[in-house]
């Protein structure tokens, strides 16, 4: 029985486990030093005529050996090992620079969103680093959204505030992400400069057969309307959702039904064909 058994300081299972992790620190450095990742976007649409809203660009993780990872499997790492902030900034350059690509082959204007963790909001510098990457970039502040978190704002001091405050000077727009899931308390909403509240895919899900799921997306609804905020369903992956989204006043939508992320060089091709559908 147990009681007879030996004190483990750390078994083979332990220490593969420890070994994999820093083997995966280690080639998430090496990715990191040789620009080992790559954005997928994908499309957010107007629920009332569909029209092409934006796109958001979420990481992926070139991988030696598994191939492309989603960043369910790395971003709590990075956070982890301080590496995050390398990696949003990399997105940050890169989701900006294709998105100006894509302008200048005939896309339409609309914005591009890229997610930063609450590490970034950390770094004194990060408003006046965004404008260098528009600056050198080309991309009109205008088509440059932030997803930011609930946790962030939760935890913001003067600081976090003057970035906020400063990014919003300069017409960088920002979003809440995965609205609903993070705080109860809303006072957080008045202090800062947002934009649009991004309704977690925990309450799309069953949207249309979850009287009380319903009951959350209708007062996220009527809450943003009457701030002057915009909404946008997350993980949307049936008609009838879309259509009680439309009905409930959700302003957008993104999610599988519309289409999943894709390469940047599929945009203009999905673009066309989703316009002349
Ligand atoms: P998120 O920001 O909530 O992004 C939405 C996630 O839901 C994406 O997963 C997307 O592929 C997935 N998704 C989209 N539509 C549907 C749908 O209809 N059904 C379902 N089941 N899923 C859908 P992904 O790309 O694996 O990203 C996961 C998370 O990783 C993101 O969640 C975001 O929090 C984080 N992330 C992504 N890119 C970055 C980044 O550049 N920096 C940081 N810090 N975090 C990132
Ligand atoms: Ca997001
Ligand atoms: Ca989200
Ligand atoms: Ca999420």
């Amino acid at each position: 029985e147990s009681s007879h058994q030996p004190f483990q300081f750390y078994t083979p299972a332990l220490e593969s486990r420890a070994s994999r992790m820093l083997n995966q620190e280690q080639l998430l450095r090496q990715s990191i030093a040789l620009g080992g990742f790559e954005l997928h976007y994908q499309p957010q649409v107007r629920t009332d005529n569909g029209a092409l809203a934006g796109f958001e660009a979420l990481v992926r993780w070139r991988h030696p050996q598994r191939g492309l990872v989603s960043p369910e499997e790395f971003v709590a790492l990075a956070e982890a090992r301080g590496l995050i902030t390398a990696i949003d900034r990399w997105v940050l350059r890169q989701a900006c620079h294709e998105a100006c690509a894509w302008l200048a082959q005939g896309m339409p204007r609309v914005p591009v969103s890229v997610n930063m963790s609450a590490q970034e909001f950390r770094h004194p510098d990060l408003a006046i680093d965004v404008a260098a990457v528009l600056a050198e970039t080309g991309l009109p502040a205008q088509l440059l959204h932030i997803e930011l978190t609930e946790s962030t704002l939760m935890h913001s001091d003067a600081q976090v505030q003057r970035t906020l405050h400063a990014l919003q000077q300069q017409g960088v727009q920002l979003a809440i992400d995965d609205f609903g899931t993070g705080y109860s308390s809303l006072a957080y909403l008045r202090r800062h400069p947002i934009h649009q509240l991004k309704i977690d895919r925990s309450f799309v899900t069953d949207l249309t057969d979850n009287e009380d799921d319903a009951a959350i997306v209708t007062a996220i609804v009527q809450m943003a309307r009457s701030l002057r905020l915009g909404t946008v369903a997350e993980g949307v992956e049936t008609p009838a959702q879309l259509a009680l989204l439309r009905q409930l006043g959700c302003e957008m939508a993104q999610g599988y039904l519309i289409a999943p992320p894709m390469p940047a060089e599929q945009l203009l091709q999905w673009q066309q064909d989703y316009c002349h559908k």
